[in-house]
């Protein structure tokens, strides 16, 4: 009676196993945000918007999130330094995107490294500084490859590496679209907005991890480009929730910048550098266009916002 339980037990375990499902691919990214101290926007003021951002990645448990700072715009903003401060105390990590977010085409090699330079004297003083750095609007000196190669060993030389992107949806266009429309006095269809935001992410995420896994053959510790923006902090926590139920885990900053994939932002290769290290690498490796989220085409973003955000049928505003 005894053995005859025990082979049904066996039997039934067997079964169990048999028909239990492979679980899904582990896919992980972490949080970074950009721009601090940010410009106010339209929702919110910048204490407000801090305070709800710190308040999101808590109840979130994100245990560390990145952000990547411009000291020369801290003057200009009040309570900036208290800001980051409280980013800090809450655990998350401060890193470079020059003093005063200045593009490398704008610049000498020189001038950038000094722009560089002038954010890291200020950043150097913080507990959770970490030796990252973000070019602002992912600008590695596009088609001119001296400029690129000229800051990528200006960078090593000063023991700082590439703060690269993997997954990015154009946050900022929302905020900036839906501060314009409030300032021209269309109605805003808040509910709307947060849904085309939390999708655009949401989708960015999976299209940018297919595209690395078509490139690499594995799925690497992504990280989002997020900004201290408006509208991005009001969604955040809807977005964390959506990533989270489309498979997602949220990671550190540190996990994701640990991931070998990173490697690749020192030396890749291609016609122009600019974007995601996942458009890169997928370029580098003859993977076809399109390489990019399709809402990154700021026209595509402005006819869905156009017709969902603002109800508009057709036509531009
Ligand atoms: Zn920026």
């Amino acid at each position: 009676m005894i053995r005859l339980f025990a082979t049904l037990l066996a039997a039934i375990m067997l079964a169990g196993c048999a028909t239990a499902q492979a679980p899904p691919p582990e896919r992980r990214i972490a949080l970074t945000f950009d721009d601090i101290p940010r410009h106010q926007g339209a929702f919110l003021t910048t204490d407000e918007r801090v305070e709800m951002l710190r308040t999101t990645l808590r109840e979130a448990g994100v245990e560390q999130a990145a952000f990547f700072v411009n000291p020369g715009n801290l003057h200009e903003r009040e309570n900036g330094v208290a800001h980051i401060m409280a980013y800090q105390a809450d655990g998350h990590v401060m890193a470079n995107h020059t003093a005063s977010h200045a593009s490398l085409s704008d610049l000498t090699v020189e001038d950038y490294l000094a722009e560089i330079g002038r954010a890291e004297a200020w950043l150097e003083q913080l507990e959770n500084h970490r030796p990252w750095f973000r070019y602002p609007y992912l600008n590695e000196g596009r088609r001119d490859h001296a400029k690129r190669d000229g800051v990528r060993a200006g960078l090593a030389e000063r023991g700082l590496v590439n703060g690269y992107v993997t997954a990015d949806a154009s946050d900022w266009f929302y905020d900036q679209a839906a501060s314009e429309a409030v300032r021209d006095g269309h109605a805003v269809d808040m509910e709307a907005l947060g849904e085309l935001f939390v999708e655009s992410h949401v989708e960015a995420a999976d299209f940018f991890d297919d595209l690395a896994v078509r490139t690499i053959g594995r799925s690497p510790a992504h990280v989002m480009l997020l900004h201290e923006a408006d509208v991005t902090v009001l969604f955040l926590a809807d977005l964390i929730d959506a990533l989270e139920a489309d498979g997602w885990t949220i990671i550190t900053a540190d996990e994701a910048f640990a991931d070998p994939f990173g490697a690749y932002a020192a030396s890749y290769d291609t016609p122009s550098a600019q974007g995601t290290l996942t458009e890169q690498v997928a370029w580098q490796a003859g993977l076809p266009a399109p390489r990019w989220y399709a809402r990154n085409d700021t026209a595509v973003a402005r006819a869905a916002f156009n017709a969902r955000v603002l109800g508009q049928t057709g036509g531009n505003d």
